[in-house]
């Protein structure tokens, strides 16, 4: 089996969701299955209707609740699929948990969790139903009966044990023949009280059902090729890496690589279950490969950028001879940056958030685009 997760980048309209299926349908024959984040910038509507909700603004809430509901219905109909009966209902319940805000005047953390969960409720229901408009026979599972956490609402941490044994009851469903579909980034305490795993977190429910059944492969479809070389948010240009250690992966996600959510890679690792970064927009791209393999060490990877904090790292294997080259591009260019920590897997500079983007540039062309270019890196550049 393999699990294929999308996130919402890849589900942002009807048409994205129908390249899915059809991604989805493609691959029926390594028997996947399917996690789902929700529906473009849901999560993020979800929140700012609560708190306006929260700030006595009930008006502006209702109004844009009213959207969300209509963006979703559209895409419903735009699908030709008929779930609006269940869509409404959802939104009856999230209008109660509002309205619940707006008479506290607050968000507790598990309020917070009730109304952040809507977002893959409703994208799993929508997206078990295109599956099957499309032929693949979709089978809707709710994530927070299998996933099982701790009570540490918005970023509780799973129980694996107890997770683990309730999806490998659920999965396979019926000896494989059918899809299962589930929404990530939900969860429920062991009282059933519902959870989250953190923004960014379908990537790690994709990872906790992949180790559960001891997957062939967990993928992660996004919205890029694969991993690359820099932050397309911060500097253009990067390249795709055909295959990167889970080290380095985790590395990367934990240093600012949004890509994945930095918790994705330790189940996927325990259990030795290769990851997939892969492109829905560009299929046919082979993504790059998450593997324990050996790598070339003493290699810059990637630059890790978390630009709030002004941070700017070079992540690869045994890079940490390069500490004073990179130091000395740095002070060339007139970018003040302090080193503030070197290791095995990472160099980080600490500057202003002003001076990240011209830190990257110069890294970047300091350590991926300088001739000579070794062979390993003209194969990353040709993938
Ligand atoms: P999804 O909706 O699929 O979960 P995310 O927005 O969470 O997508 O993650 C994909 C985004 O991660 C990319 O669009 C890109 O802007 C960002 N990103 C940050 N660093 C990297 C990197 N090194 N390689 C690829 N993408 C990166
Ligand atoms: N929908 C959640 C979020 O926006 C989880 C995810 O997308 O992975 O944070
Ligand atoms: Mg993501």
């Amino acid at each position: 089996m393999i699990i294929m997760k999308f996130g919402g980048s890849s589900l942002e309209s009807a048409s994205a969701i129908q390249r899915v299926a059809a991604i989805v349908k493609g691959s029926l024959a390594s028997h996947p299955a399917v996690v789902v984040s929700a529906i473009g910038k849901t999560t993020n509507r979800l929140l700012h209707i609560a708190e306006f909700a929260a700030q006595g603004d009930a008006l502006t809430a209702w109004r844009k609740l009213l959207a969300l509901e209509a963006d979703h219905l559209q895409i419903a109909a735009k699908l030709g699929i008929t779930v609006d009966r269940e869509i409404e209902a959802l939104f009856d319940e999230l209008r109660g948990d509002i309205l619940e805000i707006a008479s506290l005047g607050s968000i507790s953390p598990s309020l917070w969790d009730r109304v952040a969960s809507f977002g893959e409720r409703l994208s799993s229901l929508i997206v078990t139903a295109a599956l099957r408009k499309t032929g693949v026979p979709a089978k809707h599972l709710d994530a927070r009966r299998l996933i099982v956490t701790d009570a540490h609402h918005t970023e509780a941490a799973p129980l694996t044990i107890e997770t683990y044994a309730k999806v490998r009851r659920a999965i396979p469903c019926a000896d494989r023949s059918l899809v299962p579909v589930l929404g990530g980034f939900i969860a429920s305490a062991e009282d059933g009280t519902p959870t989250t795993l953190g923004r960014g977190g379908s990537d790690y429910t994709a990872s906790l059902i992949g180790a559960a059944i001891n997957a062939d492969e967990i993928q992660i479809w996004t919205d890029v090729d694969g991993m690359l070389t820099c932050d397309p948010r911060v500097r253009e240009g990067g390249q795709c890496l055909k295959s990167i250690t889970y080290e380095e992966a985790e590395e990367m996600a934990r240093l600012g690589a949004k890509v994945l959510h930095p918790e994705t890679i330790a189940p996927a690792r325990k259990q030795r279950v290769p990851v997939m970064i892969r492109n829905s927009r560009n299929p046919s791209h082979p993504g790059t490969l998450i593997t324990a393999a050996a790598c070339e060490t003493g290699v810059a990877k990637s630059i890790a950028t978390q630009p709030d904090l002004g941070r700017v790292a070079l992540v690869g294997t045994g890079i940490h001879p390069h500490a004073s080259r990179a130091q000395e591009a740095l002070r060339r260019a007139g970018i003040s940056a302090t080193l503030s920590e070197v290791s095995y897997l990472r160099i980080l500079f600490q500057s202003e958030p002003q001076s990240v983007t011209s830190a990257v540039d110069v890294l970047h062309r300091e350590f991926f685009e300088v001739a000579p270019r070794s062979p390993e890196r003209l194969a990353l550049a040709a993938a």
